[in-house]
């Protein structure tokens, strides 16, 4: 018997979580993308964030539904409006890697007041987007643990 508590053995299962096995698959659109586009790829694919890549997949920003209401109040022409002039934009971007634990990955989220991170690969060119975390990831793990799940 190791004579731990119940809350270290959590702790350390905990930890072993990792961001590889939980990332989930990146919703993205192009700088060029119009708000109008963008919003309609929110509401398609039941995301709050878009990442926003250069044509060789390079990561350039990131576009949140905060952004998009913003352009949207006025009456603005959505179609005409880029994603590129309302996004945050590089070197700005809070990412992850793959090989990260996913408490690190929570701590992120909640330490830069954000819903989403890409999971970044380090190319010659910048940052590969190879998956996103948010704080649905996270629920689902809370939930999964206090069900007894093997996570
Ligand atoms: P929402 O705007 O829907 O509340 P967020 O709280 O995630 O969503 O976004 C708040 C602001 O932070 C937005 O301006 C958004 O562009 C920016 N943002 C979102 N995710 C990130 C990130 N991973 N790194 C840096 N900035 C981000």
């Amino acid at each position: 018997y190791s004579g731990k508590t119940g809350n270290q053995l959590l702790g350390e299962h905990i930890r072993k979580l990792s961001v590889r096995d939980r990332k989930s698959i990146p919703v993205v659109c192009r700088e060029d993308t119009s708000v109008y586009d963008a919003i309609c790829t929110m509401f398609l694919e039941d995301v709050g964030t878009l990442f926003v890549l250069k044509e060789n997949g390079i990561l350039v920003g990131v576009v949140s539904r905060k952004d998009l209401l913003k352009s949207s109040m006025g009456n603005q022409d959505l179609q005409s409006i880029p994603v590129g002039v309302v996004m945050t934009r590089m070197p700005n971007i809070i990412t992850c890697h793959p090989e990260e634990s996913l408490l690190s990955a929570a701590s992120k989220l909640i330490g830069n007041q954000v819903d989403a991170l890409p999971v970044v690969k380090e190319e010659t060119d910048g940052l590969e987007v190879v998956g996103r975390i948010t704080k649905t990831t996270i629920t689902k793990a809370f939930v999964e643990l206090g069900e007894g799940a093997s996570v």
